[in-house]
């Protein structure tokens, strides 16, 4: 089973936004004349949150598919699992990714570390690798990463014992580290995962610069840029030397709304002729909110302004599970009283993320994005408000995907 050379993680908290993102994905896929893959993404910890199950997530890709007669290649993610609950996604995933960021830091033995040392330094040897590739940058790498690396191998062979070798997708996350991989460091790693026998399709590393969810990037494009040439050097040396699968390619995690770098990641892969996966998901939910906000439904709009009231005073509780990806300057965010007088779409507008609208807060946003808990205990009353007003809705989820994300990832005019 091999994975798409384009694909992009879609998914949604509440299940309900699965065509409107797959009819995104299929118009952009008639423009470049390529599929772009659809990965339905949920993972452990948005399950729990919600309540939900990855049957569920299979069950609403199914629909979808269906619906709008796609027949392409589809994925359902087991989203960052690890040995503690990848069994539960077993049944009903084809894609897994394998986050074994927690594991990194752990110290296999010395002994092993002296003996990846050496076949590192071999490596880099025969790979003519600058001089700066020496024994102690290795011996740190592996005190660092080899715990790691034989982790994922462990879930990996897992997954594979129960669901039959080249019958599922794999890809090894390091995103949520408290370092950056540089490209180097991916050489040795990429290496040893091939070692361990982990076929792994995709690689989604901690880049450089802040990933947080549901606003831009935040760091320097020039070194982003350049880094990112350098990973699919990387990627081009572990299909020649290591044997890894020829469509290798990155993962971007928390990548909806990555606005500035959608263009460098689309060029430079292009010129490589190598693919990416763009992992979004949380980005739906807010245009869910956003959607109803724009309706004339005004019990829609009251929800919304208390799903916002809710989470400004459950702020600490909420945004505990995401303290990794979210920075949020409470400072800016605006009062429940001051937000309860707001239009609707006065409400739309703060949370709409066009970065120089006067009228966007990225910080609002941010605490929206990780309050689909309220929305979630509210269930009733949130999913009767998204069945009720689907046209508006599912538009500005589609709206959100195509005009915001794949138009300038993949350069449409
Ligand atoms: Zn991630």
């Amino acid at each position: 089973m091999l994975l798409d050379k384009y694909s992009f993680g879609i998914g949604d908290r509440f299940a309900m936004q699965g065509e409107a993102q797959l009819r995104a994905l299929m118009r952009a896929s008639k423009a470049i004349g390529t599929d772009i893959a659809p990965v339905w993404n949920k993972s452990n910890r948005e399950h729990i949150i919600v309540g939900s199950t990855p049957a569920a997530v299979l069950r609403e890709a199914e629909e979808a598919v269906k619906a709008l007669g796609y027949g392409g290649q589809w994925f359902t993610d087991a989203d960052h699992i690890n040995m503690s609950n990848v069994d539960k996604f077993i049944e009903d995933s084809n894609f897994f990714t394998i986050d074994v960021a927690d594991f990194i830091g752990k110290r296999e033995t010395e002994d092993e570390i002296e003996a990846f040392t050496e076949r590192s330094l071999k490596l880099a040897d025969e790979l003519y690798l600058p001089v700066e590739i020496d024994e102690p940058y290795l011996r740190q790498l592996g005190a660092n990463y080899l715990y790691a690396i034989r982790e994922a191998a462990r879930i990996y062979h897992h997954i594979e014992q129960s669901k039959g070798r080249g019958q599922f997708v794999a890809e090894v996350s390091m995103d949520e580290a408290a370092e950056c991989q540089l490209p180097d460091d991916l050489i040795f790693i990429l290496h040893e995962l091939a070692r361990e026998g982990v076929g792994l399709q995709t690689i989604a590393p901690r880049f450089h610069g802040s990933f947080h969810k549901g606003v831009d990037y935040v760091g320097d494009l020039g070194v982003f840029a350049k880094q990112f040439e350098e990973y699919m050097e990387a990627l081009n040396l572990a299909v020649e030397h290591f044997g890894l699968p020829e469509g290798i390619k990155l993962s971007i995690h928390s990548g909806s709304d990555k606005f500035s770098l959608y263009p460098i990641i689309g060029s430079i892969a292009r010129r490589h002729g190598r693919g990416f996966h763009i992992k979004t998901a949380g980005t739906t939910w807010l245009e869910e909110v956003l959607g109803l906000a724009m309706t004339d439904d005004a019990e829609a709009i009251r929800l919304v302004k208390f799903i916002y009231s809710e989470a400004l005073e459950r702020c600490d509780e909420l945004c505990l599970p995401y303290s990794t990806v979210i920075d949020i300057n409470r400072q800016n965010l605006p009062g429940a009283s001051e937000v309860n007088a707001w239009s609707g779409r006065q409400f739309a507008s703060a949370l709409r993320h066009i970065p120089d609208s006067p009228q966007y807060n990225p910080d609002m946003r941010q605490l929206v994005h990780v309050a689909y808990k309220i929305a979630a205990e509210n269930s009733d009353r949130y999913l009767a408000a998204l069945k009720r007003n689907a046209a508006t809705v599912g538009q500005q989820v589609e709206e959100n995907i195509y005009e915001r994300h794949l138009r300038r990832l993949f350069d449409l005019p």
